[in-house]
């Protein structure tokens, strides 16, 4: 079969980190060139734009959108009004309005739209939907704490509106709780502002389902050390404990063996057949809690951050 030609927009520590390594190790892609205003990557065509990568680039035909969530939205419109199938990068925009109008945008031109997640695509996601949903929730804790300076060095946009300071890597654990957990709302939530910054360093979430079981999310910016990226959940047949972002599955404290290829692999995987299809698949869920959370939340103001 023939690869589906594919450019990179946005070569900044993600696309480095695993959608180049990816892509090039893919056989259901080809990656024909990059478009990113400070970088290029060597051993393939770089440009300054996504406009002078398609002016140049005639058979691309899917671009993978790494950028900054806030430039998200124009390259998105562009890469669609010109019949490209599109990969985005978490969140999939700065706001929903945008996002819904990319659906109908996509929708419109026939052409493959993929809000991508990568931490659902880890290796016991999957499992721990499956174990969860035959069996009554009675509690739900996440806690998803890290040290930006160690993940996110010198990254000011995280900082600036639309940026969703510690919502970025909290989206990351919505978009497993929701997939695990369905049908949860947001009932309370307390975000906390650095005094000098756009963003939320911290925020604490509670969130039921129909059923009334509570979900209580806890997310840090600031956490030195050991860091945590747990979702445990109780039910009446014993506890399920996801750590590490998805990858370990515990059911009552016993580890259980996870298989499957990593994350990106996985998610190329899946946009390979989103294309194939022509279909769209954006699951709004996790950019719905985040939004509620700045929607209804209580802002904190708290001490000035710097790198
Ligand atoms: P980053 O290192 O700051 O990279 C962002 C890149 O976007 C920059 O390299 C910049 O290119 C590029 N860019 C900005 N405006 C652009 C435009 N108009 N056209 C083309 N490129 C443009 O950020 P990152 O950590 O890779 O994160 C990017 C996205 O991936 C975020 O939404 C984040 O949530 C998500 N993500 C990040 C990680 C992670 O571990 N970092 C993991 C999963 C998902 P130049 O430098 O060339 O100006």
């Amino acid at each position: 079969m023939q690869k589906i030609k594919i450019a990179i927009v946005g070569l900044g520590k993600i696309a480095r980190d695993q959608h180049v390594p990816v892509i090039t190790a893919s056989d259901a892609f080809e990656l024909v060139g990059v478009a990113s205003p400070h970088n290029t990557l060597d051993g393939v065509r770089s440009y300054d734009s996504l406009d002078a990568l398609l002016a140049a680039e005639r058979d691309v035909v899917a671009v993978a959108l790494c950028t900054t969530p806030q430039v998200r939205y124009d390259l998105a419109r562009e890469s669609l009004e010109r019949g490209l199938h599109v990969l985005l990068e978490k969140p999939p925009g700065a706001t929903l309005s945008e996002v819904h109008a990319l659906v109908d945008l996509a929708k419109r031109k026939g052409v493959a739209l993929f809000a991508s997640w990568h931490s659902r695509h880890a290796a016991a996601v999957e499992q721990a939907r499956a174990w969860v949903s035959e069996r009554k929730l009675k509690s739900v804790a996440v806690t998803w704490k890290e040290d930006v300076r160690v993940w996110h060095p010198g990254q000011m946009w995280i900082w600036k509106a639309g940026g969703l300071g510690v919502f970025d890597p909290g989206i990351n654990a919505l978009s497993i709780l929701t997939r695990v957990v369905p049908a949860l709302v947001l009932k309370d939530a307390e975000l906390s502002f650095p005094s000098n910054c756009e963003t939320p360093i911290a925020a604490r979430l509670l969130l039921t389902n129909p059923a009334g079981v509570e979900a209580r999310v806890d997310f840090d910016f600031l956490q030195t050390g050991l860091q945590t990226w747990d979702i445990v959940v109780e039910t009446d047949q014993g506890r399920l404990t996801l750590s590490m972002g998805g990858t370990v599955l515990k059911i009552n404290d016993t580890l259980v063996p996870t298989e499957g290829p990593s994350e990106y692999t996985s998610l190329y995987q899946h946009f390979a057949t989103l294309v194939h299809d022509r279909r769209i698949d954006v699951d709004l869920a996790p950019f719905q809690l985040v939004a509620d959370a700045f929607l209804c939340g209580r802002h904190v103001s708290v001490a000035p951050f710097s790198y």
